[in-house]
């Protein structure tokens, strides 16, 4: 959605009363599925979709300092597709590509995963056409998101909204789709969901404002420790280092 702001310091300059400008969320930057290496399976027609949802899911999976996110994503990928064959129990689970559409690093990296005109795969029950999947690495029960993580799910989310015109009562967890099934994106980003702070970052970003995401204080019960690899030292090293034994390269800072 487009909104109109006035800009007074561009009136000032131009030497006019006032000057009228577009206000738009620009789309962040993200990790190319070319640029880590995407290797998906072809999507049946019969899976397209019309984005009518956003909902927010964390990996589930402790991250540890050790884990290259590319890799990481690179992994998934292959799993869903080997599932059937590797789970055990054998499940008859064919993912031909990522579940999610995109999939947000501690550094506040946002790699490409799914393409949004095909609907997520998940191992809980709800109704997935219409869901663009959002993934934060990292388990949230037992450690904390970072700030640029926050940031980058705060920035995606409001240019995804703006992009497909999601109203803000779209924009839920995967607890919300699916209650009984799942406590993702665990306790310590949901807080953010039932608060309604992160809504009310999204609407600030929408509204053309550049809001403070910061992580609040620790719950009480909740993780204390944060995630690994979220502190922007750490991008510019890891950004200066390129994924071995893959054609995938960092270009993203
Ligand atoms: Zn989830």
């Amino acid at each position: 959605m487009k909104r109109i702001f006035f800009s007074s310091l561009s009136a000032a300059l131009l030497g006019i009363s006032q000057a009228a400008a577009a206000s738009e969320v620009h789309k962040p930057p993200v990790v190319t599925r070319e640029q880590w290496g995407s290797k998906p399976h072809p999507i049946p027609a019969s899976r397209k979709q019309t984005p009518v949802w956003i909902t927010i899911h964390h990996a589930g999976e402790l991250w540890t300092a050790r884990v290259d996110p590319a890799t990481f994503v690179r992994n998934m990928q292959v799993w869903g597709q080997n599932r059937p064959r590797i789970e055990k129990p054998p499940r008859d689970t064919y993912w031909p590509d990522l579940p999610y559409h995109f999939l947000i690093a501690p550094d506040g990296r946002i790699y490409e995963g799914r393409p949004v005109e095909y609907e997520p795969e998940s191992n809980t029950n709800y109704p997935l056409n219409g869901n663009i999947g959002v993934e934060m690495m990292g388990d949230f029960n037992r450690q904390r998101p970072s700030s640029a993580q926050l940031r980058a799910a705060v920035q995606l989310t409001a240019w995804l909204a703006q992009t497909h015109r999601i109203p803000m009562d779209h924009i839920r967890t995967h607890r919300d789709a699916a209650p009984r099934e799942t406590d993702c994106p665990g306790k310590d980003f949901t807080r953010y969901m039932k608060d309604g702070q992160f809504k009310a970052w999204v609407a600030a970003t929408l509204k053309g404002e550049t809001p403070d995401v910061n992580p609040g204080p620790a719950l009480r019960g909740g993780p204390t420790a944060p995630i690994p690899g979220g502190k922007t030292a750490e991008v510019r090293d890891d950004a200066a280092r390129p994924v071995t034994g893959e054609k995938a390269v960092f270009t993203q800072p």
